[in-house]
């Protein structure tokens, strides 16, 4: 019978467990129970130790215990070699584009760079101990969170009391509370984005040592196309497998789409959960809203704790002005401040824009803020603010202009009038979104990116030369407006 990695890891664990004693049993937990054994490949067994540091103590202390074990389960060429998870910066400024690399790019590109990999027939005396240099592996993870996002500068109120608070256990204690998956969810630019990284910046200043992974459902998704694409689909599990602290923002984007996405999550969500390991999913639909996602997805959602982010009272509000004066070092007084705190009432994302649109009105024009500028300025704004433009909402506009049924534009259907509110969603989502031509074709019925390309191309140049065309587009950009 061959063996597996598992099993002469599993029976490394009893030959240690023996050596040491009931009377080490804290040892044993602290220093070996952590180890993931992770491949077999002829003598060499590949562990996985969670930092640099652990595998220096181990190196340092147990190193005749795991010789000796190694040995007596892979015979007198028996090796080790490390692989190190690593956690590396914390963003300054914030990332959108950065995708996070996948297993396959962290563990083989990484493995070539590490200098410290010897074979057991050229065994250098440089090294201090060849038996434990079968090779190290070091997997960095850009966390990408936000350093500005912090628990600190995220102001308290009533609205966000209960996620705040969950968010702050969850930091203290990931994995290991009941908010597991914590599930923020609250209207667009309430906060869920900047919590969600305050909770994860705050998890990792406790455990500098935990991975942290910071990713957008947008992003997951298209990780998830290109692996399938690739044909690394298990590098992309597994990647996701070795996280510690897993956030994912924006799940109602899986909404209407992505399904094998989903099931893939799922199965990550799964492995993560049962390892003990914290998920944080934030969601601009409540829970009960999200039928359309993959129910077996959809329960587990419901497992931890659901918090959510409602819309700030006056007071937070001006909390949160303040806060964000303070922060920038500016000084405003108090009447302005809460003439905008009383008159925006949206959402913070629309506070901090009618604050920064005053504050550069005023420095542009060399002008002092008085309430008359902000008054001035506040107008416009209340008036030119859109809402947050989404494919989903483009769909939906288009759709009831031409009175059709939004499930139409998924459809395959090359009826004329189908074809035509499809290219016209694909054209304002290309104008009004920041989402690339892919995206834009897999929420428009799983279309390539060449299609939406056309597509764009047909609109505009329709626009150009036919009445009736002109003014639908016409017709809608008001909509949108609105
Ligand atoms: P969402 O993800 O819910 O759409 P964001 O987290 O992106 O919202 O928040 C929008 C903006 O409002 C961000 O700049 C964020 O820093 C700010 N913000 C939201 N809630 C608070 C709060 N309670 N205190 C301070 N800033 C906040
Ligand atoms: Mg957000």
């Amino acid at each position: 019978m061959t063996q597996t990695y598992k099993t002469v890891w599993a029976n490394c664990l009893k030959i240690i467990k023996d050596n040491l004693g009931p009377e080490n049993e804290q040892v044993y937990k602290t220093w070996f129970e952590p180890i993931v054994p992770i491949q077999l490949e002829g003598n060499v067994l590949t562990i996985r130790v969670p930092s640099q540091f652990f595998y220096e103590w181990l190196e340092e202390h147990f190193i005749d215990l795991l010789k000796h074990t190694i040995r007596l389960q892979l015979g007198p060429n028996g090796m080790l070699k490390y692989s190190i998870l690593m956690d590396t910066s914390i963003a300054e400024t914030p990332i959108t584009t950065n995708i996070p690399s996948t297993g396959r790019q962290a563990t083989f590109n990484r493995a070539k760079d590490v200098p410290l990999v010897i074979k057991s027939d050229d065994q250098n005396q440089e090294l201090p101990n060849p038996f434990i240099y079968a090779g190290i592996t070091k997997i960095r993870i850009n966390s990408q969170l936000n350093a500005n996002y912090t628990l600190e500068n995220f102001v308290e109120g009533d609205c966000n009391r209960l996620a705040r608070a969950a968010g702050f256990a969850v930091a203290e204690n990931p994995g290991r509370t009941s908010f597991n998956p914590l599930l923020l969810h609250g209207g667009v630019g309430l906060g869920k984005t900047h919590l969600a990284h305050a909770i994860g910046i705050k998890a990792k200043e406790k455990d500098p040592d935990k991975s942290v992974l910071y990713v957008t459902s947008e992003q997951f998704l298209q990780q998830y196309v290109d692996a399938v694409k690739n044909r690394n689909t298990n590098d992309f599990v597994h990647f996701y497998e070795m996280i510690d602290f897993l956030i994912l923002d924006d799940i109602q984007f899986w909404a209407t789409k992505g399904i094998h996405t989903q099931e893939a999550f799922f199965h990550i969500f799964n492995y993560l959960h049962q390892k003990n390991r914290q998920i944080i999913i934030t969601s601009d639909k409540a829970p009960s809203e999200l039928g359309t996602l993959e129910p077996r997805l959809l329960s587990r959602l419901k497992w931890g704790l659901a918090a959510d982010l409602g819309t700030p009272d006056v007071e937070t509000r001006i909390a949160i002005l303040k806060q964000k004066l303070a922060n920038d070092g500016i000084e405003m007084p108090q009447d302005v401040i809460e003439y905008i705190a009383y008159n925006i009432n949206t959402n913070v994302r629309e506070l901090e824009g009618a604050l920064i649109s005053l504050i550069a009105q005023s420095s542009l024009n060399h002008r002092q803020i008085t309430l008359d500028l902000a008054k001035q300025m506040i107008d416009k704004f209340v008036k030119s603010t859109t809402r947050e433009i989404t494919i989903d909402y483009i769909q939906k506009v288009v759709c009831d202009y031409f009175k059709l049924p939004i499930e139409s534009i998924q459809s395959p259907t090359r009826k004329r009038e189908i074809v035509q509110a499809r290219q016209l969603t694909m054209y304002f989502a290309k104008k009004m979104t920041k989402s690339s031509l892919a995206i834009i074709g897999l929420q428009c019925g799983n279309k390539d990116h060449a299609t939406v390309l056309h597509a764009c191309k047909t609109v505009a140049n329709l626009n150009e030369t036919d009445k009736q065309f002109h003014y639908w587009v016409d017709e809608l950009e008001k909509k949108f407006r609105e």
